[in-house]
């Protein structure tokens, strides 16, 4: 048991929260009325504690990321032998520092095949803005300049950036600054429950997969740099993509020469009971963005993974590649990363995602939420779940409409109950550590029913 380390003066905190603090993916107004955020002070394992003394069953390890759970002495030790040994370098400018080359070639390891290099950053929303750039430079140097246009997906998350923005598809947020920019199209999402109740899944996989043929051919393929996809939509609502729909979006692209891109900052690292989502899925994507489980959140850093025909292009032409951060390849971030890998092998986090907790998440869902009276539908895929709130069973009506208000009711409820999930419209999401055990899962399940 994690013991509490400091005393905080938690009043104190609330009210230097509204006055200095401006929290993120956040109605301030709100925070002011509540007096302040829920402060959490420590963490174990899958619980987090509260500076009111509730402790709480992270059903979201963190925001998606903490996949080997709270309080890892040794990702402790790592960062802390790292800052006595070199705490910062850059990778700019024909410069390296051990941690990032080690933990590209651990990377590339995981990935296998065709992608073996791998690019850092620090955010998932930097990886996107750097598979941006990378696309668009790869395109120029093969002679197709024109090749300029990403096709993303309606409520698909790609980060907070403009960029990450703009290849999303979240309305709300493209209301917010005048986006996407241009040269970016959205089609629709493969949500069966949501948007087709009822139809044939694999008619609906490859009627989904066609959307995006279709707006190719609309726009000209020769215009077509690439395609974006998270493996599953996490911040869209976990939504899982009808059998089929992945290897017909593959084929699509390899039909008209246009890359191929997986947003693995949710479905990497073990999540979806394989170190990658693409590869539960059996596609080959020419570029894969990836965060949060990299680290499992204890430090801050990204990665993308390139294929070798895009690396084959940059080292015939040459030239430099305008594009890096501060902290790409940040050794400390790199070898915190390290050793949290190391811990996944370990304890085969991605094994027991695949063959054991995942299974016995899906089975809770099936035989203690699926039925009830409130529940439209309840899906998971590894340790990633959906439960789908509606207003009439047997349908999927929701309680506020179109947009939904379930979600963030059923979610407070279930704080208050020991249970931390999400609720994204009428939608509650799970995202639990790797690490949750069999009798955790049902403690989830029971709180959340
Ligand atoms: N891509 C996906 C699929 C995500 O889920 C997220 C964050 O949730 C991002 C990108 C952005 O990552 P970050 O918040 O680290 O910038």
């Amino acid at each position: 048991m994690n013991a509490p380390i400091r005393n905080y003066d938690i009043a104190e905190l609330r009210r230097q929260d509204v006055a200095h603090h401006l929290p993120a993916q956040a109605d301030h107004r709100l925070i002011a009325e509540m007096g302040g955020s829920r402060i959490i002070t420590r963490a174990e394992g899958c619980v987090i504690h509260d500076g009111d003394g509730n402790a709480i069953l992270d059903g979201m390890a963190g925001l998606w990321c903490v996949n080997v759970g709270y309080g890892r002495q040794e990702l402790a030790q790592a960062a802390y032998d790292q800052m006595l040994e070199l705490p910062y370098y850059n990778t700019f400018f024909k410069t390296a520092s051990p941690p990032p080359i080690e933990l590209a070639t651990k990377v590339a390891g995981l990935m296998g095949g065709h992608l073996s290099h791998v690019f850092f950053n620090s955010s998932g929303s930097e990886a996107n803005d750097t598979i941006f750039r990378l696309v668009r430079h790869y395109w120029k140097l093969k002679g197709q300049p024109s090749r300029k246009i990403f096709i993303g997906r309606w409520n698909g998350y790609h980060g907070s950036t403009v960029a990450g923005v703009s290849l999303g598809g979240m309305k709300a947020m493209h209301a917010q600054g005048d986006l996407p920019i241009p040269g970016i199209e959205h089609v629709m999402q493969p949500y069966l429950f949501g948007d087709a109740f009822g139809e044939d899944p694999a008619r609906f996989a490859a009627r989904a997969a066609q959307a995006i043929e279709d707006r190719i051919l609309q726009v000209g393929p020769e215009n077509v740099a690439a395609f974006i996809g998270e493996p599953v939509q996490g911040a869209g609502g976990v939504i899982i993509p009808p059998d089929g729909y992945w290897p017909a979006v593959e084929a699509i692209c390899r039909k008209y020469g246009i890359l191929l891109i997986c947003d693995e900052v949710i479905c990497g690292f073990g999540r979806l009971g394989q170190w990658f989502g693409h590869q539960h899925y059996g596609v080959k994507p020419d570029l894969i963005a990836m965060a949060k489980g990299l680290s499992s959140g204890y430090l801050p850093i990204s990665a993308v993974g390139v294929a070798d025909h895009i690396v084959a292009e940059l080292r015939e032409k040459g030239g430099d590649f305008v594009h890096g951060y501060t902290y790409s390849g940040h050794p400390t971030c790199a070898a915190v990363a390290i050793r949290n890998l190391e811990i996944m092998e370990r304890e085969k986090l991605v094994e027991r995602t695949r063959e054991d907790t995942g299974p016995y998440l899906a089975k809770a869902f099936a035989d203690r939420l699926a039925g009830h009276p409130l529940v439209g539908e309840a899906r998971s895929l590894g340790l990633l779940g959906a439960v789908e709130i509606v207003a009439e069973k047997g349908t999927n009506r929701r309680f506020g409409g179109e947009e939904g208000k379930a979600g963030p009711v059923v979610r407070d409820l279930c704080i208050k109950n020991g249970l931390m999930v999400r609720g994204i419209r009428d939608t509650i999401v799970c995202c639990p550590p790797l690490i949750i055990s069999h009798a955790q899962i049902d403690e989830l399940v029971d709180i959340l029913k």
